[in-house]
């Protein structure tokens, strides 16, 4: 029988889309199925409140590769990126605030407040990461070569990576130290005042459930400066109408191409025999053939629920269950009836305080002891807290005159000791409300509504395991080519025709697009 569809892909996440709108522009018939109401999976835009276009999940952008916003014309589909100058706020108790941006100049001004040896140094450090940036950035959008294939063609690629790891003589160490050690011991290295390090540092524990003070959080630092917006390196922008609308021109892009997207149309199982994928069946008992299935699940949704486990050799899934998918990221939020009025640079309409990026965190310290608690299940009790406005800047995400809020905090365990969720995550989201009262002491009374999102909450919503934000933690034993497991680095898993495209696969997670893209690649070789 003539089968309707080439490919069927499992997701409407944003590398679902990615992958639907490579494979639907190569002439290949696309059928993208989607559990939610929405396409977008972590990229969404949700309208919580009326008025408040809330990017729930994700909430800025700067991964999303260049080439896939060209190749598939998404400003013409409706995406703009907004820019932010300065880039990030650090308010401190005693009163002064660091601003940063891609002004150079006006961040060194900026960072001489506290260090004139640091703002010295500061366009030396970033002109080291730059470089390191050029070596890790054309993997991106490349199938990782394994190491353990005798095949000419991914050894020539394996040698080429050696060619180009060497050409980056003395910075080669500190790639390696970039890609294996812990964030504090390099910014130890390179800065003294403790209020710079403490604004780069909290790039280092984004979704990881790790201190600063832990191997592989100088990866996490590094992952979130490679990024870029209107071609320069390490700025994020907002999306106007929020994050939601990077998935809405993706999945415009893929319908031009001839993909189709459902909606509401959750995948109950994926059909196997004689280790061949056969198709897919939806909740609703709909069984849809297809020799080619792509999911942009994680492996613990790919594998332990959506694929009958005797399909499955014992060994892989195993592994697949030893996937660190820890998190201890929780969400908030928040419509506000004003801006906040910080005690450091005081104003309640936009200004460079509202722009950026607000990191609440006084001292590397603070950090490492919030993350203390969590290591024994407890919420921090003085969380770190990364927020933004994004109404300062785009005021279609707000009615007029409102403001929205995102706080992006950790840590928050997923299992929590001793109370009931619900309790531990409202106490927990008025203490962060409670230390951004300290900076801005209009805040609490200008919030008219909340919604928080812990690591459980997150999974559920998302369909992200463990409310692991990366779909499995950003660690080198879980990179490149051991991403998402050692020998299935190259998309294709143990069932045939069943491929993987989400951000569990190289490299990795983030709104970047290159799983999706580098899927469809492996997808279109083999078709
Ligand atoms: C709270 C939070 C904040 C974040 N902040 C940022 C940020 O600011 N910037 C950034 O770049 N990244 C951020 N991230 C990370 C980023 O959002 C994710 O890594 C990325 O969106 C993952 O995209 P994806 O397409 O690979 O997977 P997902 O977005 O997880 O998509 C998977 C899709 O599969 C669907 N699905 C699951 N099961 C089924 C099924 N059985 N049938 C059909 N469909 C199914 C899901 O509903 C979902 O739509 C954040 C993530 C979270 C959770």
């Amino acid at each position: 029988m003539a089968l309707r569809y080439d490919v069927i892909i499992i997701g409407a996440g944003h590398n679902g889309l990615v992958a639907a709108a490579r494979l639907g522009r190569a002439r290949r018939r696309v059928l993208v199925l989607e559990r939610c109401d929405r396409v977008g999976g972590a990229c969404v835009t949700e309208e919580l409140w009326p008025g408040f276009k809330v990017s729930t999940a994700a909430y800025v952008t700067s991964l999303l590769r260049p080439e896939i916003i060209r190749e598939f014309e998404l400003e013409r589909h409706g995406l703009e990126l907004l820019a932010r100058n300065p880039s990030s706020f650090t308010p401190f108790p005693d009163g002064r605030y660091l601003l940063m941006g891609p002004d150079r100049e006006a961040t060194r001004q900026e960072v001489a407040k506290f260090s004139r040896r640091d703002a010295e140094a500061l366009p030396r450090y970033e002109a080291m990461l730059e470089r390191v940036a050029e070596f890790v950035e054309p993997t991106l959008l490349m199938t990782p070569p394994s190491p353990w294939s005798r095949s000419p063609r991914q050894l020539l690629q394996l040698a080429r990576l050696g060619l180009r790891f060497i050409k980056l003589g003395p910075d080669g160490a500190r790639a390696l130290e970039i890609l294996t050690g812990p964030a504090r011991r390099l910014l130890d290295r390179w800065f003294e005042s403790e209020q710079l390090k403490v604004t780069l540092a909290t790039d280092s524990i984004i979704g990881a459930k790790a201190s600063p003070s832990m191997p592989g959080t100088a990866y996490v630092l590094f992952h979130h400066v490679m990024g870029e917006a209107h071609g320069v390196r390490g700025i994020w922008s907002y999306v106007r109408g929020g994050m939601g609308r990077i998935s809405e021109a993706l999945a415009a892009a893929a319908r031009e191409y001839g993909a189709e997207i459902r909606v509401n149309a959750e995948v109950r199982k994926i059909l196997v025999k004689d280790g061949r994928v056969q198709g897919v069946v939806l909740a609703d008992g709909t069984e849809i053939p297809g020799a080619v299935v792509a999911s942009g699940c994680d492996l613990s949704v790919t594998f332990l629920r959506l694929v009958d486990r005797t399909a499955l050799p014992e060994d892989f899934l195993e592994s697949v269950r030893q996937i660190d998918y820890s998190s201890a990221s929780l969400k908030i939020n928040v419509a506000l009836s004003e801006l906040p009025n910080f005690r450091a640079l005081p104003g309640v309409e936009a200004g460079p305080q509202h722009r950026g990026t607000i990191h609440i965190a006084p001292t590397m310290d603070y950090i490492e002891q919030a993350y203390d608690d969590v290591k024994h299940d407890l919420p921090s009790r003085n969380p770190v807290i990364e927020a933004t406005l994004p109404s300062a800047v785009d005021p279609t995400v707000a009615p007029e005159g409102l403001h929205l809020m995102s706080m992006f905090t950790q840590y928050f365990p997923y299992h929590v000791q001793g109370s009931s969720l619900e309790d531990a995550k409202e106490a927990y989201a008025d203490r962060c409300f409670d230390i951004m009262s300290e900076y801005a002491p209009n805040f609490r009374r200008s919030v008219i509504a909340r919604q928080v999102l812990a690591p459980k909450d997150i999974e559920e919503r998302y369909g992200l395991t463990g409310g692991n934000i990366f779909q499995g933690a950003m660690t080198l034993d879980q990179l490149f080519f051991l991403r998402p497991l050692p020998g299935y680095a190259d998309y294709r898993t143990p069932i045939k025709g069943l491929y993987l495209c989400g951000a569990a696969t190289h490299p990795g997670g983030g709104v970047m697009g290159a799983c999706g893209y580098n899927a469809a690649n492996e997808i279109l070789r083999d078709l």
